[in-house]
């Protein structure tokens, strides 16, 4: 932490803001020039920089070190790989391998999420998406399957030897996903959802943690930040759009959030253009930007019939355009020294 003081403090009131540093903790060293009195502060316990800036004669204080730790880059330099799946059918997110999740918004039928499973197969893709459990903006929005919608999805992927992302709502959930799926996915809505966050900790299954739609990148890797204080050190980051004043998109796909992800931490990242810019047009030029920015993986909304679909079909791709997408994807991945998976 940095400490500058205002132009012509006294003497009195630099002395009294290093007392107050030293008694938290802080090793303080001064620097006296021409007009300010600079301090700098080193180690000392976590705190509230408005406490210090509040005190008399200082101009400004300036945070030097995140207040994330386990998740910043400094904590493993050479990035994370996160194994998803068990020997035998396992991939890794953070390597080479640019990993593709994609299916349906939302697991409809047991015949739907068979069939979204086999263009899945056929298109090379190894992680099926479906949500079972929904977190609807409106009470008289389909809800979901529920733990049957689960069940049929954890049984299709097992048909074509896929493995499961989905979101879980709740901590009381944890047993029922760890039995039936690969990833536990946290929405959005609930990327501070603290006491969740705190469960999943306790857990070893990795975890797709997206962004929540008002979520600054600190917070975002505070939120990563309490899953790993419990030891779960398995996160993947999921970049899904943030709210801004444009509306001609469903949200803002924040593109630049992956390489600013990349810089301060060593998380996988991945993004979601679909939620991204909720229009099915927007996806595959927002896919393509997102692997050239270096995304360690893709989650995207596919649906065989999206006119029928009980939730997103306007952002869901159909089975063509995906096709299409990831032939263009595996032209861009290694322009980036990436492969596709
Ligand atoms: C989803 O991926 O199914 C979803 C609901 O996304 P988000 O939490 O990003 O809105
Ligand atoms: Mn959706």
């Amino acid at each position: 932490m940095v400490v500058v003081m205002q132009e012509g403090a006294s003497e009195e009131q630099v002395q009294n803001v290093i007392d107050r540093l030293i008694q938290i903790g802080f090793d303080v060293h001064r620097s006296t020039g021409a007009s300010h009195t600079v301090l700098g502060a080193v180690g000392g316990a976590e705190v509230d920089p408005r406490d210090i800036e509040l005190l008399e004669g200082v101009r400004e204080v300036v945070k030097i070190s995140a207040s994330y730790k386990l998740a910043s880059r400094a904590f493993r330099p050479d990035g994370t790989i996160v194994k998803v799946g068990a020997p035998g059918n396992q991939i890794e997110v953070g390597g080479r391998d640019v990993v593709m999740m994609a299916g349906p918004c939302t697991v409809e039928s047991a015949e739907q999420i068979m069939t979204i499973a086999g263009i899945m197969k056929e298109n090379g893709i190894r992680v099926l998406r479906g949500g079972a459990f929904k977190p609807r903006t409106s009470p008289y929005s389909f809800q979901g399957m529920g733990e049957e919608g689960l069940k049929v999805l954890r049984k299709a992927a097992d048909k074509y030897g896929l493995l499961v992302v989905s979101e879980i709502m709740n901590h009381t959930q944890i047993p029922l996903f760890c039995e039936q799926v690969d990833i536990l996915q946290v929405g959005a809505r609930n990327m501070q959802n603290f006491d969740l966050l705190k469960e999943l900790a306790k857990v070893r299954k990795p975890v797709l943690l997206k962004r929540g739609p008002s979520a600054t990148i600190e917070e975002w890797l505070l939120s990563a930040e309490y899953i790993m204080t419990g030891g779960n050190h398995n996160v993947m980051l999921c970049e899904r759009g943030i709210r801004t004043f444009e509306n001609y998109t469903r949200n803002t796909l924040d593109i630049s959030a992956i390489p600013v992800i990349k810089k301060l931490s060593h998380l996988p990242v991945l993004a979601d253009p679909s939620h991204g810019t909720g229009r099915r047009d927007k996806v595959p030029p927002m896919a393509r930007a997102a692997v050239a920015a270096g995304a360690d993986g893709l989650l995207i909304e596919v649906h065989h019939s999206p006119e029928t679909a009980l939730c997103d079909g306007a952002q869901s791709l159909y089975p063509a355009q995906f096709r299409e997408l990831m032939s263009q994807l595996e032209m861009i991945a290694p322009a980036v020294q990436r492969s596709m998976k």
